[in-house]
């Protein structure tokens, strides 16, 4: 398919060997930006996400599939390369087994889980595959000249992972964050399968790489320095300090429980009509709460009742 015939709105940038497939809306969810790696012996597409589908035509070749994690919108392409392997880390795995192994990544209540089956199936075309294969923390993949170094970050799920594209006899490379996404909403770890803490080692290990170009799954897309990734990645990692000031100071006010956390809204806007806000709120500031009760500026007065010392 010629140039000309995407639509203008699937914009590409090419860095050396990688092209950024910027997804709609500049890859705002439930849209994201894809990543084709070529070496000289094989090219790697990474995340593939709805723009990869969306464009129309015949998916950019690939001979394998990258994921940084098994999350709807990083799949949601991959089913357009059913004949070339698909690599998750480990842990992440197997959760692209089956559509109920990959619902158990999320742990979403019932009533939440029905609609989200829906729309994993019908708007991200979910598909499930048994025999994706396993990367781990400091694999390479060469594609001849140009490697693919995984560093694990977990916290957004157990797998997450970023991958470090090198090339020039490893002179230059750009980073890839994934859904470190350096967004202002700030990190994400709301499902069954996320860890606050872990999160945080991940963005203070992200942090130490030196790298020519950082880019994101989302709408940050590429940053071209070393000191506007720092800007950003701090500016991202302070988002948590906030959402655990903003709570203390709520349970400063009286003893609150979690379900009242949760309907105050620390992660989402009040308003902010998410189909799974809740159960998000409920775990990532149930994991806030947690470590602050640990650290003992927080007590629980009673089953599930909690307030600032
Ligand atoms: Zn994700």
């Amino acid at each position: 398919m010629d140039l000309e015939d995407i639509p203008s709105e699937f914009v590409d940038r090419a860095i050396g060997p990688v092209t950024v497939l910027f997804g709609a809306k500049g890859g705002k969810y439930p849209h994201g930006n894809s990543l084709l790696v070529r070496g000289t012996n094989e090219t790697v597409v990474i995340d593939p996400s709805l723009g990869i589908v969306e464009r129309g035509g015949p998916a950019p070749p690939a001979d394998r599939v990258l994921l940084s994690h098994c999350h709807e919108d990083h799949v949601a392409g991959a089913h357009l390369y059913a004949d070339q392997p698909w690599h998750f880390h480990e842990a992440d795995l197997p959760g692209i087994g089956s559509l109920d192994a990959f619902m158990a990544i999320y742990g979403f209540p019932p009533e939440v889980e029905a609609g989200f089956r829906r729309v994993a199936l019908e708007e991200f075309h979910f598909t499930p595959r048994t025999d994706a294969l396993a990367y781990q923390d400091a694999d390479v993949f060469d594609l001849g000249d140009v490697q693919i170094e995984v560093l694990h970050t977990p916290g957004h799920t157990r797998g997450h992972s970023c991958f470090q594209v090198k090339w020039g006899n490893g002179s230059e490379s750009l980073l890839y964050l994934g859904d470190i996404d350096l967004s202002s909403f700030g990190p994400y770890y709301g499902d069954a399968w996320s860890n606050l803490e872990d999160f945080e080692r991940s963005l203070a290990r992200v942090r130490e790489v030196e790298a020519n170009f950082y880019a994101t799954f989302h709408h940050i897309g590429v940053l071209d320095s070393r000191g506007a990734f720092l800007e950003r990645l701090d500016r991202y990692a302070a988002v948590i300090e906030r959402r655990e000031t903003r709570l203390l100071e709520f349970l400063s006010e009286a003893p609150r429980t979690l379900q009242e956390v949760a309907a105050h809204r620390f992660v989402y806007r009040p308003g902010d009509a998410v189909l799974f806000a809740e159960p998000v709120e409920r775990r990532s500031m149930g994991m806030h709460i947690e470590r602050l009760v640990r650290a003992g500026r927080v007590e629980e007065l009673e089953a599930d009742l909690f307030r600032a010392r």
